[in-house]
């Protein structure tokens, strides 16, 4: 059972969490017509009275332009306001995992965008690991990603995550941990709510924007990160054969942060992991503010 923190932001303002709840008749719940970011916060290790936000602007920009793609105005700076009193009202003592989450919240019928009330909503729970940090096992899925002519795959839209479920519990069932997805053109895309990077020959590969994935935050960071680093990283296609030859396969997200790929079908990968292991190091060292150099991906709220 998940830890919720004790207030959630709604309706304009922090009611305790068991206050905000909502009509079964609500629009987005039967049309999955909302849209949420997932943003990781942890109380700084060396002053527990500061909460460090790992790339909020990045997440409050991205919810924004996903309620954009709802046809609905989110302002960055709202949810980036919302998120700071959601902060001082749990006063949160661990890392926490922030779910703010834009949609319709007009009751009734009709699928449909315009003429319809939307609301913004944030919730909390506290989030260790969401994959283990030891290594995952993947099942490519018999689900093929959807495609940007479909939906908006910029946007984390809701509805969209029937497919991530499909193949998330598909990849369970059979025994795996989780679920890589390839798209329409039978390219490697994403798992079921990661992105996906390859190590050959010491280069990282992942696929690029035109790949139908998310623009994940988190590999936006590991791509910026690497380069900085002395990586060398490319965007382009990758084919699930090179899945089974990469020295290194690992999953990056803002809940399984990078997350190693010990084996892909029946296909045991090598645990030396010198390029995963160096990024994620270095990750956490900017997530807990300790490294100077990327102290400007970490926004500092005093709650005490
Ligand atoms: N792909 C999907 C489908 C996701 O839901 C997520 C999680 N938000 C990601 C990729 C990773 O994105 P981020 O690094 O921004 O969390």
């Amino acid at each position: 059972m998940h830890r919720f923190l004790p207030y959630a932001w709604f309706g304009g303002r922090c009611v305790p969490f068991a206050e905000a709840t909502l009509s079964v008749a609500t629009h987005a719940l039967h049309y999955g017509t909302g849209a949420f970011g997932g943003m990781r916060a942890l109380p700084n290790p060396q002053d527990p009275g500061e909460i460090l936000l790992f790339r909020a602007d990045r997440h409050a920009k991205r919810l924004s332009q996903s309620a954009r793609l709802l046809l609905t105005d989110l302002p960055a700076s709202t949810v980036l306001e919302a998120v700071e009193a959601f902060l001082k009202a749990n006063q949160p003592s661990c890392p926490i995992y922030l779910r703010p989450f834009v949609y319709t919240s007009d009751l009734g019928i009709a699928p449909r965008l315009h003429d319809i009330e939307t609301d913004f909503l944030i919730y909390g729970l506290e989030l260790g690991d969401y994959l283990s940090p030891e290594g995952v096992s993947c099942r490519i899925s018999s689900w093929t990603r959807q495609e940007d002519r479909s939906l908006p795959l910029r946007g984390k839209i809701s509805g969209a995550y029937i497919t991530s479920s499909l193949a998330k519990t598909e990849a369970v069932k059979s025994g795996f941990d989780e679920a890589l997805l390839l798209n329409s053109r039978g390219k490697v895309s994403e798992a079921s709510g990661m992105n996906l990077f390859i190590v050959r020959d010491g280069v990282l590969y992942t696929p690029g924007v035109d790949q139908d994935i998310l623009e994940g935050i988190t590999r936006g960071s590991v791509i910026e990160l690497a380069r900085h680093m002395g990586y060398t990283v490319v965007e382009r296609p990758i084919d699930k054969s090179e899945l089974f030859v990469a020295e290194e396969v690992f999953l990056t997200g803002t809940a399984a942060k990078v997350t190693p790929v010990r084996r892909v079908e029946c296909t045991d990968l090598s645990s030396d992991r010198p390029v995963m292991n160096a990024l994620r190091e270095r990750i956490t060292a900017i997530t807990e503010g300790r490294d100077p150099n990327f102290g400007h991906w970490v926004t500092r709220i005093r709650i005490k």
